[in-house]
């Protein structure tokens, strides 16, 4: 028997998303406003939604779907996230980002099928969003960050996969500062604006697909073969319900303290002058994440702005405070300064955060929730490539089709349960607070 759901978390500004704020304004958002049925509702317009519905409407092109987003889509977190559709292994609570061979061949081979499943709809519509294939650089500051390159470079050789070591001269003249010690680059890395995709993504959607934004889900009654899905302004009514609402599913039951809403937080610049470009020099656009995950992700952009990451916390509640987004913009303001002395007049114009959903354990729900309802939950920090994975292949698995990847996800751990709060949440930011110190210069 299939029981209803109460959502009671919805997601909240948490500052200002610079990737949204530089598109054209969005056309206006078309809400649910009165009682609909359809075949298929997906909740959740971020990443792992938006693939979700294309690959349900393609395999399906008669079934009545609908696209639900509490907010814009665009502006949540696959839309301020820092764009890296990363191919190789990327486990960010790692030393290294590398896990066991048998583990990295894995999601190698998911994440390579999320990035082309996205990267053809971005060919095939001629989405406007920066799609780059060139490559990200994994940059160390001293020897300790170099050790940790080391063992990556040791785990990417072990799994057949390229990589080229840059010295400090040579990451030097790619990105301008002589703040990196050198670096190790990866080809297979695609990078995006990721507000551009995640709009482009939406537009482009099959006829079949309806779009809703500025509709947050309240609940869901189960009604036998219906399922109703309550809304301020209406009501949708579905035969099938797939949930795509990453971090915001940890607030709605059976998954105690296993899905760990956990924020971290990003800055962009404004765009710089001809003169403050030419003192950075370097190229004109590169991708670079910290040797140690915990450090400062760095992205300068074809749009001469350059973008910081970095600082996590812990957040069940779902939401930021003020206080949480001035710690963030002073910490990226610090390790912007540090890398980059000849900018100091180039200010933070945009500064957001937006939640990751991490376990414990690495683990992920994927599969069959209850009767009707299907759930894609569980990013753990690498939704672009991996969302666009599960999304696809939860709509094959919901449309009854079976294949390797699909029982991969299936067979994945399920997120591990933590203590009950508040010893969890002491547990989970002391962890946090722990390897953010010991990312030290990373950062
Ligand atoms: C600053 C930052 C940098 C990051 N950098 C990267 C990166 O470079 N590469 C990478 O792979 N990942 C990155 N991430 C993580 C990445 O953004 C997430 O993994 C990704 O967004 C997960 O996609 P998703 O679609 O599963 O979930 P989400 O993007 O969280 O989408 C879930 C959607 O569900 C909606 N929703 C929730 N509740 C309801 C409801 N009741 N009704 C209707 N809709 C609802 C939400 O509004 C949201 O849009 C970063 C994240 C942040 C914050």
């Amino acid at each position: 028997m299939a029981s209803n759901l109460e959502f009671v978390r919805f997601p909240a500004p948490d500052g200002v998303n610079g990737w949204w704020e530089s598109l054209p304004p969005a056309a206006s958002a078309n809400s649910v406003a009165s009682e609909q049925r359809f075949d298929w509702v997906v909740v959740g317009g971020g990443i792992t939604g938006l693939c979700t519905a294309r690959r349900l409407a393609e395999l399906a092109p008669d079934a009545a779907i609908a696209l639900v987003e509490a907010d814009r889509i665009g502006r949540t977190t696959a839309g301020r996230n820092s764009g890296f559709f990363v191919d190789l292994p990327h486990d960010i609570s790692s030393e290294s980002y590398s896990r066991s061979v048998e583990a990295d061949k894995a999601d190698v081979r998911l994440q390579r099928h999320g990035i082309d499943y996205v990267r053809s709809a971005v060919k095939q519509h001629g989405i406007d969003c920066d799609w780059r294939d060139e490559g990200k650089f994994h940059a160390s500051v001293n020897r300790k960050g170099h050790t940790a390159l080391a063992h990556f470079a040791d785990g990417l050789a072990r799994i057949d996969e390229s990589f080229e070591w840059l010295d400090e001269a040579a990451i030097a003249k790619v990105t301008g500062t002589d703040f990196y010690e050198g670096a190790l680059f990866t080809p297979g890395c695609s990078t995006v604006q990721p507000a551009a995709l995640m709009r482009g993504l939406a537009a482009s959607l099959p006829e079949n697909v309806k779009v809703f934004e500025m509709s947050a889900v309240k609940g869901i009654e189960d009604q036998g073969v219906n399922k109703v899905l309550s809304f301020a302004g209406g009501k949708l009514v579905a035969k099938r319900v797939i949930l795509c609402t990453n971090a915001y599913a940890a607030t709605f039951g059976g998954h105690p303290n296993g899905l760990l809403p956990v924020y971290t937080f990003a800055s962009m610049t404004r765009v710089m002058t001809p003169d403050e470009a030419r003192r950075l020099g370097g190229t004109r656009s590169w991708s670079l994440i910290p040797a140690d995950p915990m450090g400062s992700t760095i992205r300068r952009l074809i749009t001469d702005r350059i973008c910081v990451r970095n600082h996590f916390a812990f957040r069940p509640s779902l939401e930021v405070s003020q206080a949480d987004l001035a710690k963030a913009k002073s910490l990226h303001r610090r390790s912007f300064d540090r890398r980059f002395p000849m900018l100091k007049d180039v200010t933070l114009e945009y500064t957001w955060g937006g939640p990751l959903c991490l376990s414990v354990n690495n683990g992920a729900l994927f599969g069959r929730r209850d009767d009707g309802v299907f759930e894609a939950v569980g990013c753990n920090g690498l939704g672009l490539s991996r969302g666009s994975a599960s999304g696809k292949l939860i709509a094959e698995y919901a449309l009854g089709q079976d294949n390797e990847l699909i029982r991969q996800l299936l067979n994945q751990p399920h997120p591990r349960s933590l203590p009950v709060r508040p010893i969890a949440d002491v547990a989970v930011t002391a962890a946090i607070w722990m390897k953010e110190f010991s990312a030290g210069a990373e950062l």
